[in-house]
């Protein structure tokens, strides 16, 4: 039964997890929009009749909350207030059989990597002239960039290869005119984003190309801020840092995950470095572009670790003083080749450790940022909110890094870039006012 007649058809695309999954669903809009199908993201007028599901299948919280996003969205089909949904994306990828058994309201589920067809449940064409042509789902001055697809890494706690497939380059061609396209749009920063950032161009080009892409995107005219996520460490190809440093328009900073400090753990978790590389290539790393902004992620309660990896983890961040640090409990996946050892460390135990790693770092950002105070940076203004203006600096990547509280006499615009005199500085914030 349709819930009202003749009503054209709006489609609503919901996009759970990480910022490779808002890509795909931006490519999916733009593809319904070039088909002439009405479709918003994450749409508060609540005036639609059909749902994409983008879910996330990565860990534990994660698939919690995209099952429950469908059990909501079945309850309003079951209400009459939505005629379908539908689900893609990495846990319709994992689990799509049991799925299928447990939800059949479901009307349609799709994988990672089948955008054609979820096209073609709504009788629409696959239009390859808009490759690389997405309808943002961010603030317009701003955009991620996929630069690849899946991963051929083999980190033993990790189920993204099992859902997202091996890895598969974008020609720099291609990646070029996307981010023409996107400038073109009013986009100024763009954050490039892969499973694994520095693999790019091992298949295509039969060699790490990140570097050659690096200097052609930097040539992209208007196109402000390049910023780089989920480097890999292990055989990490230094140029990038050098081309990081001759080109003013790519940000100096780099997000590179780390997972753990001790060598015992590294080992366990496949991470194919030791702790000695790892402080070799932040040293060299900082030795090439000192200031460099290094963000990292670690992850507590792996199984076997124990109280001392935890201790030397702590120590690890107190030697190198990372800029920004995110620290995630580990979660036993399936499927992965982890999932053979015992989960031997609680929940509870395993949150504590996270708590206690962050509260070091929490130290470390809080001095780290003192040191900005009578500073002036460079800020992208990002938004308004509370009355108040809210930017980055070059150091500070969305939504997960600081902000800057932004003090101005006179009216400012998002995507606008601003020097601002930083005045007082916290935790994880910096406060200031512009100087023009
Ligand atoms: S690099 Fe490791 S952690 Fe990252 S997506 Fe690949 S397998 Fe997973």
């Amino acid at each position: 039964m349709k819930t009202r007649t003749l009503r054209k058809d709006k489609v609503n695309i919901i996009t759970l997890g990480c910022s490779k999954n808002m890509v795909d669903s931006e490519v999916l809009s733009a593809q319904l929009k070039a088909n002439d199908i009405d479709v918003v993201h994450e749409n508060r007028k609540r005036d639609h009749n059909i749902v994409v599901i983008n879910t996330c299948g990565f860990i534990d919280k994660a698939k919690e909350e995209s099952v429950n996003t469908i059990l909501e969205h079945v309850a309003l089909k079951k209400k009459g207030t939505l005629d379908k949904v539908y689900v893609t994306g990495c846990l319709s990828e994992r689990y799509r059989q049991s799925l299928e058994e447990e939800i059949p309201e479901v009307d349609a589920w799709f994988g990672t990597l089948e955008l054609p067809l979820i096209l073609k449940q709504f009788e629409a064409d696959y239009k390859a002239e808009l490759i690389g042509e997405r309808m943002l789902s961010t603030p317009k001055h701003y955009a991620y960039m996929k630069i690849s697809e899946g991963c051929n890494r083999t980190c033993s706690f990790c189920a993204i290869p099992l859902m997202r497939g091996a890895h598969v380059s974008k020609p720099i061609e291609q990646l070029v005119r996307e981010a023409e396209g996107l400038v073109q749009k009013g986009v100024k920063e763009i954050m490039l984003i892969a499973q694994e950032l520095t693999y790019y161009g091992l298949d295509i080009y039969k060699k790490r190309e990140l570097p050659r892409l690096l200097n052609a995107l930097a040539d992209v005219k208007g196109l402000e801020w390049i910023r780089l996520h989920y480097a890999y460490p292990s055989k990490f190809p230094l140029e990038i840092i050098d081309v990081m440093k001759d080109r003013p328009n790519i940000c100096n900073y780099l997000d590179m995950p780390l997972q753990h400090s001790s060598d015992r753990m590294l080992k366990a978790m496949r991470r194919q470095i030791t702790r000695a590389e790892m402080n070799e290539l932040i040293g060299e790393i900082r030795s090439r572009i000192p200031g460099i902004c290094l963000r990292t992620t670690l992850i507590a309660g792996f199984p076997g670790e124990t109280e001392e990896d935890i201790e030397d983890m702590k120590l690890f961040l107190q030697q190198h003083r990372f800029d920004r640090v995110g620290v995630f409990t580990y979660s036993h996946e399936e499927g992965t080749s982890a999932h053979a050892l015992p989960d031997n460390i609680p929940q509870q135990e395993k949150e504590r450790r996270a708590q206690e790693v962050m509260e070091v770092q929490q130290e470390i950002s809080y001095e780290k940022n003192q040191e900005k105070t009578g500073k002036v940076f460079k800020v992208l203004v990002d938004k308004k909110e509370a009355g108040r203006y809210l930017g980055r600096t070059e150091f500070d990547s969305v939504e997960v890094d600081n902000e800057v509280i932004i003090q101005s006499h006179r009216k400012l615009t998002p995507g606008e870039f601003v020097n601002v005199n930083i005045t007082r500085a916290y935790d994880y914030d910096l406060e200031g006012e512009v100087v023009e």
